[in-house]
C-alpha cells in the first residue's frame, strides 16, 4: 500500500509572479478536463511534464478533481531528489530540486517565467523527517491559496500494515463540543479510557468576541465608515481573532492525532474509528449551538478524521471504520436512558457507563462474542477478571499508555 502525506510551504511573494502562476493553474485546469493546449511562451519542460501527468492526475489533486471552469487547479511538478550520499532519483530536468545535501529546495522557472530563474527555499524539517521514515517526494505542486503562492510536497511511502496485537484502540469521534473519546482495550478489557476536547470556553469566547466585533464593523460599514481609522482597526482585530481561533483548533487537532497514532503504534493496536460526524451535526443543532460555531466544530472534526487516517496509513497502523452505538445497551441491546452528566443506564440489565464509554463496550462485543456473559460482573464490580497465570500488576507498573 502506498501512503501519502503532504506539506504546504508558503513561497516568498516578492519572488513569485502571481500572474504567471495563475496562467499555469489555468493550463492545468484545462489538462484535467482532457484538453491538450500548448501555449507559446510558457516553458516547454513544464507543459511537457503536465501532459505526462495524465495518469497520475486524479491522485495528485488534494482529494478531489477540480470543479469545471474553476481555475483553482494546482500544477503538478516532477522532482529531482539529491541525497546525502550523492545518489539521485527522479528527472534531471525536473522543475523542483530537493537537495538533501544542503537541505534546500530549488524551484526552476516555476515562480517566474524567466530562463534560469531559481527560487531557493530551506528544506522543512518535516520533509527530512518523512524521508528518514522511508518516504520519497516524487511529486510537488504549485498553486495559489488566498492569492498567496504555495508549494506542496507530496511524500509517498510504501508500507504494509502490521499484524495487530491483542490491543485495540477505539476512537469515537463526535463534534468538538463533545470531543473525541478513546479507549485502549487489551484482551477484551478497557484498560484506559479518556474523553478529549479542546478548551471550549476559550474557543467560545474567541468566537463570540469575533461575532460581536463583526457586528460592530457591519454597523460602521452600513454608515460608510469602514475606511476610517476605527473601521480599519476593527477589521484588523477581527482578522487576528479569527486567525487565533483557527490556529488554536488546528493545533489541538494535530496534537491529538499525533498522540493517538503514537499510542496505537506503540501497542501495535488495531484502530477502530467511529466517525459520527453526520449525527453530530444533528446533536449540535439540538443543542442550539450557533451556525457559525457549529460549522467550525464540524470542519475541525472532519480535519481530525482526515489527518488521523492519513497518519495511520503512513505508519502502517491497521484501522477500520465501524459504527458503535452509544444509546443502545452493549449487553442486552435494550435502549439506554441518559441521566445527568451524560451517564447512560440500562433499565433492563443494569448496565451503566458514561455515554462516551459505551462505544468502547460495543467494540469489545464485536471482537468478543462472549462479552455479554463476562461483562456484567465486570462492569458492576469495576474490576476486570484477570486471565489465569497473568501476574498481578502493581500500581504504577501497568502498561504505559
Ligand atoms: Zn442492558
Amino acid at each position: 500500500m502506498t501512503a501519502k502525506r503532504a506539506i504546504l510551504i508558503e513561497l516568498p511573494k516578492g519572488r513569485c509572479d502571481i500572474e504567471y502562476i495563475k496562467r499555469l493553474m489555468a493550463l492545468t485546469n484545462l489538462a484535467y478536463r482532457e484538453y491538450e493546449v500548448w501555449i507559446p511562451g510558457l516553458p516547454k519542460t513544464i507543459q511537457h511534464q503536465l501532459y505526462e501527468f495524465k495518469n497520475f492526475k486524479k491522485r495528485l489533486v488534494f482529494g478531489t478533481t477540480p470543479k469545471k471552469w474553476s481555475a483553482e487547479t494546482w500544477l503538478p511538478l516532477k522532482t529531482l531528489r539529491i541525497y546525502a550520499n550523492d545518489s539521485m532519483k527522479g528527472d534531471r530536468v525536473a522543475p523542483v530540486v530537493l537537495d538533501f545535501k544542503s537541505n534546500t529546495i530549488r524551484l526552476r522557472q516555476v515562480c517566474r517565467n524567466e530562463p534560469r530563474y531559481v527560487v531557493e527555499l530551506p528544506m522543512p524539517k518535516w520533509v527530512i523527517d518523512r524521508v528518514k521514515e522511508g518516504g520519497d517526494v516524487r511529486f510537488a505542486m504549485i498553486g495559489l491559496k488566498d492569492d498567496k503562492p504555495y508549494l506542496a510536497l507530496v511524500v509517498e511511502r510504501v508500507v504494509e500494515p502490521y499484524q495487530p496485537s491483542n490491543y485495540m484502540l477505539v476512537i469515537d469521534v463526535n463534534a468538538w463540543n463533545n470531543g473525541v473519546a478513546w479507549g485502549l482495550i487489551k484482551d477484551g478489557f478497557i484498560i484506559k479510557w479518556k474523553p478529549e476536547r479542546p478548551n471550549l470556553r476559550e474557543v467560545d469566547n474567541l468566537y463570540n468576541l469575533s461575532v460581536r466585533l463583526s457586528g460592530e464593523y457591519g454597523k460602521l460599514k452600513r454608515l460608510g465608515f469602514e475606511k476610517t481609522e476605527e473601521g480599519k482597526r476593527l477589521r484588523k482585530k477581527i482578522k487576528k481573532l479569527r486567525k487565533r481561533l483557527y490556529t488554536k483548533l488546528r493545533d489541538y487537532v494535530q496534537k491529538l492525532v499525533y498522540r493517538l497514532v503514537r499510542k496505537a503504534f506503540r501497542h501495535r493496536a488495531l484502530v477502530i474509528i467511529d466517525d459520527m460526524t453526520g449525527e453530530s451535526r444533528k446533536e449540535l443543532i439540538e443543542e442550539k449551538i450557533p451556525t457559525g460555531l457549529r460549522k467550525l466544530y464540524l470542519v475541525y472534526t472532519r480535519m481530525f478524521v482526515r489527518l488521523l487516517v492519513t497518519q495511520l496509513e503512513w505508519y502502517g497502523v491497521p484501522y477500520e471504520f465501524r459504527r458503535l452505538p452509544s444509546t443502545v445497551c452493549p449487553v442486552c441491546e435494550h435502549e439506554l436512558t441518559q441521566e445527568d452528566g451524560r451517564v447512560m443506564v440500562c433499565t433492563n440489565c443494569g448496565f451503566k457507563a458514561p455515554r462516551d464509554k459505551v462505544p468502547m463496550y460495543w467494540a469489545i462485543r464485536t471482537i468478543n462474542p462472549s462479552f455479554t456473559k463476562i461483562s456484567v460482573a465486570h462492569i458492576k464490580g469495576g474490576q476486570p477478571p484477570r486471565p489465569q497465570g497473568d501476574p498481578p500488576t502493581k500500581g504504577g507498573k501497568g502498561p504505559k499508555v
